[in-house]
């Protein structure tokens, strides 16, 4: 059953490294275009600059 495998593997490992990603995701980014520590994550892989609000795409969980 995939929920099973799916609810293990959740389960075991990674509330830490969560945490830390959440962490990562939520901090403030640099722009690469303007410098502005202002990138918010709006999905997985696509960033956003609230300056000069240009939107990139970059890795899901940091730009
Ligand atoms: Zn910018």
């Amino acid at each position: 059953m995939p929920t099973k495998r799916f609810g293990a593997r959740y389960g075991r490992r990674p509330k830490k490294k969560f945490a830390q990603i959440e962490t990562e995701q939520r901090a403030k980014h640099k722009c690469p275009y303007c410098n502005k520590d202002a990138v918010k994550r709006i999905a997985a892989g696509i960033w956003q600059c609230r300056k000069c609000d240009v939107k990139f795409a970059g890795k899901a969980y940091s730009p």
